[in-house]
């Protein structure tokens, strides 16, 4: 039996949105990252990505506010048998109104996986990203480059480094999650629901201890 309701937890470049990718596709759940979200949000030039824009751009964290009313619209909506979040919740008080949120619609959380991956290999990881502009896949100047230097392989167009991968604002990302996220790690520990994966392991040998993991 494949758990259903995970949260993959863990600082920016720890490779969750990855991860959840590939698992939610295996196992047939439903991935919400609340980073994608935003970022088509900010591209379509919505109310929220027009309030959401300078946070993102700086490193900061969107008000709760603004994350919990989309969390809970995306929620009411799909009312999801299978879910993966990612990058959410990021702040105590998300945690805590999730909970009320799952209960409501009665899908109890069962499994937090925790990203546990040291701040340089993230400096390293996250500087080296480039983004395709139009589909929004990654690449990375080292480990996984494109095909044409600097341009996307699937729709050949310029790839960018996001203002939000610059490294200082990636240092400043790194101080707000150990600031307002990590505590959450504490108090998943303690209802006993968190597993530690090592984050800076292949992306194979990752999706293999998930699947034990959630299986
Ligand atoms: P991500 O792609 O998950 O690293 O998110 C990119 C940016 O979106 C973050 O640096 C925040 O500015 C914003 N963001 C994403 N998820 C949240 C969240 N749960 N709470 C607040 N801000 C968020």
């Amino acid at each position: 039996m494949i758990n259903s309701a995970t949260i993959f937890l863990g600082p920016p470049g720890s490779g969750k949105g990855t991860q959840a990718k590939v698992i939610s596709s295996k196992i047939g759940a439903k991935h919400y990252s609340t980073g994608d979200m935003l970022r088509d949000a900010v591209k379509n030039n919505t109310d929220l990505g027009k309030k959401a824009k300078e946070f993102m751009s700086k490193g900061e964290l969107v008000p709760d506010s603004l994350i919990l009313s989309l969390i809970n619209e995306v929620f009411l909506r799909d009312n999801p048998n299978r879910f993966i979040l990612d990058g959410f919740p990021r702040t105590v008080n998300q945690a805590l109104e999730l909970d009320k949120l799952l209960q409501k619609i009665g899908r109890p959380l069962t499994t937090v996986l925790y990203f546990d991956i040291p701040d340089e290999e993230v400096v390293r990881r996250i500087t080296g990203r480039r983004t395709c502009t139009k589909c929004g896949s990654n690449f990375h100047i080292e480990f996984n480059k494109s095909k044409n230097d600097g341009i996307c392989d699937k729709c050949n167009v310029k790839l960018i480094l996001r203002d939000d991968d610059k490294e200082a604002t990636i240092r400043n990302r790194l101080k707000v999650y150990k600031d307002s996220t990590s505590p959450l790690i504490n108090l998943y520990k303690e209802k006993g629901i968190l597993r530690k994966i090592d984050a800076s392991a292949s992306i194979d040998l990752i999706s293999e201890s998930i699947i034990k993991f959630i299986s």
